[in-house]
């Protein structure tokens, strides 16, 4: 009987995660079967005691479960506890073990997709959900010197801001962590310093209310900077489309899905991921939809 993996996740309609993970399987001929796992938030723990089944190799998780899930996992990875959120569980005889490979994506695609070192530079995050806490987490890991984060709601932003000067200060880091209100985002001036902005909102996305739009428009955008929208679907974004016509970089979020989910299935199969083969397949998926 072959072994499993899944994604848990309400919806997952839209997942392109058993499209490249399954790519990676078949590379190495491995005899599992990635399958998605669609679960309402009433169901979570029945879906999650059954990944203790030794068929079940482990599986992602995503929204709306990422925090919901830690209380019933048996370990949390560091990384994980430190965002709050778990992307992936591990089944080690009958052990669950929680981990977060989404700021480990993020880092890894804007160095290797990117060609940017976070290092000593000045960062902007539109956005204080999950998302932004696992990217403003991966940036102070990479020693950004500023990071400014700004939310439609400020109380988030403060929240997270606060969190991430907690972390810093515990690690021994540098970097100096600043909240904004969003009006900002209509204020070129605020953006001139900025070598990295990092959309961590959903305006732009897909099948959202706010397809079409872009949280920033062309005069905020510095042509020097790298723009780096979290959305994958459409490919470019508004934003990015935006920033191309300002002269700036641009780094849509498909890479960062592969390598979030590239680092998962090196966990899941200690196997090297097929980095290129699975972004393929993703592109490729993507294109059709
Ligand atoms: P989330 O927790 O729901 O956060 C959504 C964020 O968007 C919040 O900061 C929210 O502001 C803001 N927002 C939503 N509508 C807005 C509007 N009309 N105007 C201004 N701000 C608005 O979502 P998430 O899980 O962090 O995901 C965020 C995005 O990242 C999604 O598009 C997701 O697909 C993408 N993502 C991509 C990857 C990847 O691997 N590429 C991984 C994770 C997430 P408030 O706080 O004011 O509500």
């Amino acid at each position: 009987m072959p072994r499993v993996i899944g994604i848990i996740g309400y919806p997952l309609k839209h997942s392109i995660s058993p499209y490249f993970q399954q790519a990676a399987l078949d590379y190495y001929q491995l005899d599992i079967r990635y399958q998605a796992w669609e679960t309402v938030p009433g169901e979570l723990g029945e879906m999650v005691s059954r990944l203790r089944h030794p068929q079940n190799l482990g599986a992602n998780v995503t929204v709306p479960h990422k925090e919901s899930v830690l209380p019933l996992l048996d370990e949390i990875d560091d990384v994980a506890g430190l965002i709050g959120a778990v992307n992936t569980i591990v089944n080690r005889d009958d052990r669950l073990a929680g981990f977060n490979t989404d700021a480990h994506g993020f880092v890894e695609a804007l160095r290797e997709r990117g060609d940017f070192e976070p290092e000593g530079k000045q960062a902007v995050i539109l956005g204080a959900g999950g998302a932004a806490r696992a990217v403003g987490f991966a940036l102070i890991r990479g020693r950004v010197k500023l990071l400014t984060i700004i939310n439609r709601t400020l109380e988030r932003a403060e929240a997270l801001a606060n969190g991430l000067r907690g972390y810093q200060a515990s690690a021994g880091l540098a970097t100096q962590v600043v909240a904004l209100p969003w009006e900002n985002v209509k204020m070129p001036q605020t953006f001139g310093r900025f070598h990295l902005i990092v959309n961590c909102t959903t305006i732009g996305m897909r099948h959202s209310p706010e397809e079409g739009k872009s949280p920033l428009n062309l005069e905020a955008i510095p042509s020097g900077a790298l723009v780096y929208d979290l959305i994958y679907n459409p490919s470019p974004t508004p934003l990015l489309q935006l920033a191309q016509r300002a002269g700036a970089n641009i780094l849509g979020g498909l890479p960062m899905l592969v390598y979030q989910g590239a680092a998962s299935f090196e966990l899941w199969t200690q196997r090297k991921a097929p980095i290129d083969i699975m972004l393929q397949r993703a592109e490729e998926v993507l294109e059709r939809w």
